[in-house]
């Protein structure tokens, strides 16, 4: 058993000075103080929140270890504070049959430092043409299926896919693109702002439109369906009504989405699928967050070489790594400078909600018999986002650079430090020890 000390403890919403004993299955006791002789973690100073989650993260591994692998993947998670991730099935092979999906876990079993839950596809190859034996793989406790990187491009699968969904009780996790409105290197949202510069635009019907469609399909099938990295207002206006008719649907954002518009593009660093939309859909996304149209934060971290991003802009692969930045950049936009949200509503969208969405069990949050899983910050902490400093292969990021308040100090996975900060605070510079 351990103990971490001195810290004030994220419970029921509210920071509170604790003392936590855990072993590594769970949490064993939460007091404002814990006697015995148990090895100690300090986090004087600092904030002990339950670690964070995140349903959305491209690994690339197996097949695409030139961009990341499931080892600097994770370790870029566990830098972030996430102590869970789901990971995206667009590597090669496909983990769309039971012997695939056994490698992929095989895999993550021996690299993955933080817990790691593979998605199957929805469709063989994501190619949208036969769906996928859920049945089995679901036998295997894979209950989330996905497309990633392309949209299900045919009703008739989808819907066929949302019936095998149903009957094995698992979710539909669904990135809407309807390619009929994106034409051939088209690479920012459609809009006067975009086309001023010269790069060919992709509007919001190209989400908005098969969005629409998929949740007609699950109001006639009644599956558990979720959809990916929402960008446009008209998407919020339509999970809103789903949800208003009762359906089973959930939405994600994602961190650029919540702070940047098309008006920031600058080049490859700020390409990525879905684009960054105009100033009214990111007003729309923070307040369909806040009035609970969407529900959770996703980050979509996407690694690619340096190289492909010095690519021009309608050439260069979408895509930006998100884990290592994403609280720090929330932290310090929503909760010390707007004084928007709270730390705790925060959390709740980056722990808790996407925790119990997805069916965690006793995770995403601090609580007696609850995951020994933390991550301890210094929200006083102000640094400048160094992406040379990132454990991630990818250091294609739009914010390098950016001042931001909240350090990740030490993250914690099944009661094991998986990332501690190597860095000692010298007069505001960082030195690497
Ligand atoms: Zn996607």
């Amino acid at each position: 058993m351990q103990v971490i000390r001195n810290g004030l403890v994220l419970i029921e919403d509210e920071l509170k000075p604790c003392d936590i004993l855990f072993d590594e299955n769970e949490i064993i006791d939460i007091q404002e103080h814990i006697e015995g002789d148990y090895p100690e973690i300090d986090a004087k100073g600092c904030a002990v929140l339950p670690g964070f989650v995140d349903v959305h993260v491209h690994l690339r591994e197996p097949g695409h270890t030139e961009k990341e692998t499931i080892e600097t993947g994770t370790k870029a998670a566990a830098h972030g504070g996430f102590t869970s991730i789901f990971c995206m099935p667009n590597v090669i092979p496909f983990p769309d049959n039971t012997e695939t999906m056994k490698d992929y876990l095989h895999l993550i079993d021996e690299k993955a430092v933080v817990r790691t839950y593979p998605y199957a596809c929805i469709t063989k190859q994501e190619a949208s043409k036969e769906v996928v034996d859920m049945k089995s793989l679901s036998q295997m406790g894979i209950h989330w299926f996905s497309d990633d990187g392309v949209g299900v491009s045919t009703r008739e699968v989808m819907k066929q896919a949302m019936e095998q969904a149903k009957d094995c009780d698992a979710m539909i996790v669904a990135h809407t693109e309807d390619m009929a409105y994106r034409k051939p290197g088209a690479s920012v949202h459609e809009s006067e702002v975009t086309a001023q510069k010269g790069w060919l635009g992709i509007p919001s019907a190209c989400e908005s439109a098969q969005l629409i469609r998929d949740l007609g399909i699950v109001e006639e099938v009644g599956c558990k369906y979720h959809a990916c990295h929402i960008s446009a207002s008209e998407s919020v206006e339509a999970l809103r009504q789903a949800k208003q008719k009762g359906l089973d649907v959930t939405g994600e954002v994602t961190v650029h989405h919540l702070l940047l518009e098309d008006k920031d593009v600058q080049g490859p660093n700020w390409k990525m699928n879905p684009p960054l939309r105009s100033h009214a859909d990111r007003m729309a996304l923070i307040e369909g967050l806040e009035n609970g149209s969407l529900d959770f934060i996703a980050n979509d971290h996407a690694p690619h070489t340096q190289e492909e991003k010095n690519k021009p802009m309608d050439k260069c692969p979408f895509g930006i790594v998100s884990l290592e930045t994403c609280f720090s950049l929330l932290y310090t936009q929503f909760v010390v400078r707007e004084k928007r949200w709270t730390l705790a509503q925060l959390v709740n969208y980056m722990s808790k909600k996407p925790a119990e969405r997805f069916g965690l069990e006793k995770a995403g949050q601090i609580k007696k018999g609850y995951q020994p899983d933390f991550v301890i910050v210094d929200l006083n902490e102000e640094y400048v986002i160094d992406a040379s400093q990132f454990e991630s292969m990818g250091k294609n990021t739009p914010f390098n650079g950016w001042q931001v308040f909240g350090k990740i100090k030490q993250t914690i996975v099944k009661a094991q430090t998986v990332w501690k900060a190597n860095y000692i605070k010298i007069n505001r510079i960082y030195e690497k020890v």
